[in-house]
């Protein structure tokens, strides 16, 4: 028997078809329509339908990106199950280069939503029915906030043996962070739904880091391989497994004043090492930040000019730190921004 159509937003997408679909958002006020765009691949043959999705921040650009070298990518037209694709969920942010709606609400707050609520939730309301539930599986793309860089890691609720540990698993980046779950966010709605859900953190805002994007690309699809959407390919090495933070913790400025990193960004650090340092622009006073924990540097701050009590260099801890450490420095050679270049 033949497979059904998908129907998203009043489209049908036949079996073995694509199709890119507008689906109404609102209108601005200067009457001009504003769309979701989204792009539905309908395999022939029954699978898994994941939602791959990227700026619910509006300023998180590297999942634009990523989404648009996923619909280019081989091996779509023999895919099992269903992609829908969402490059830009908050359009308003993405056109203003903001991470916020226009009333200054964070989407990724405003799950599950209502129709009748402020912007915000009636966005989240609109996308969750009209998309985030007609998903199995979810892979939600982010970087760090303006100012800030994450290195390559998926956040997800690691319970044992579920199916959210083994897609996070299959992603193949070397750090794993069991994140709590933020009220109101697409992870934490989608997961009181029992649908496996990952989030990917990678780079900077409003910056292409090729260093992000390229193994973000694999590893959403190494997920459809280990859900089956894709052929498995054995030529491919499996990646070296991710080690799994049991906590993360900020280190942060002690005095206002401008900062001069000494760490980068994936190095191992002990407790109580000099991970930057802040001084006045004259030098007369100054400050080390040191870290509160042996581990690793998974985000930091890249604007040189810091408030007391700002959040600066963000050290994931583990159990097993040398693992973490090889897989970070295994990782970061196969991805040396030195050999970047865009694809
Ligand atoms: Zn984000």
């Amino acid at each position: 028997m033949a497979r059904a159509p998908f129907e998203l937003a009043g489209v049908k997408v036949a079996p073995g078809g694509r199709a890119q679909i507008d689906v109404p958002v609102a209108k601005l006020y200067t009457h001009a329509p504003l769309h979701i765009p989204v792009e539905v691949v309908h395999g022939r043959q029954p699978g898994p339908t994941l939602l791959v999705c990227g700026a619910i921040h509006g300023d998180e650009i590297n999942g634009v990106e990523i989404v648009r070298r996923l619909l280019r990518s081989k091996g779509l037209q023999g895919l099992r199950g269903t992609l829908i694709a969402v490059p830009i969920v908050n359009v308003f942010g993405f056109v203003q280069h903001s991470r916020y709606l226009p009333d200054r609400r964070d989407l990724n707050r405003c799950f599950p939503g209502t129709e009748t609520g402020s912007l915000g939730s009636r966005v989240a309301a609109l996308f969750r029915e009209q998309i985030v539930d007609q998903a199995t599986h979810i892979i939600d793309l982010h970087t760090g906030a303006i100012h800030r860089t994450n290195l390559p890691q998926i956040r997800a609720q690691l319970t044992p043996e579920s199916e959210t540990e083994a897609i996070a698993m299959a992603f193949g980046v070397p750090v794993i962070l069991n994140a709590e779950l933020r009220e109101g966010s697409l992870r934490h709605y989608a997961q009181s739904r029992g649908v496996p859900v990952l989030t990917y953190e990678a780079g900077e805002a409003l910056r292409f880091d090729e260093w992000a994007i390229a193994p973000g690309v694999r590893g959403v699809r190494r997920v459809m391989r280990a859900i089956g959407m894709l052929a498995s390919d054995r030529r491919r090495a499996t990646p070296r497994p991710a080690e799994v933070a049991n906590g993360s913790s900020w280190s942060r400025a002690p005095i206002d004043g401008i900062l001069r990193p000494k760490v980068r960004l994936g190095a191992r650090v002990a407790k109580g090492e000099v991970l930057g340092k802040v001084a006045d622009p004259f030098g007369n006073s100054e400050e080390e930040v040191r870290a509160t924990a042996d581990g690793i540097v998974i985000g930091m701050g890249n604007l040189p000019l810091a408030n007391e009590g700002e959040a600066l260099f963000h050290v994931a801890r583990f159990d097993a730190i040398e693992e973490a450490e090889s897989a970070v420095e295994t990782f970061q050679s196969d991805y040396d921004p030195a050999h970047e270049g865009m694809v």
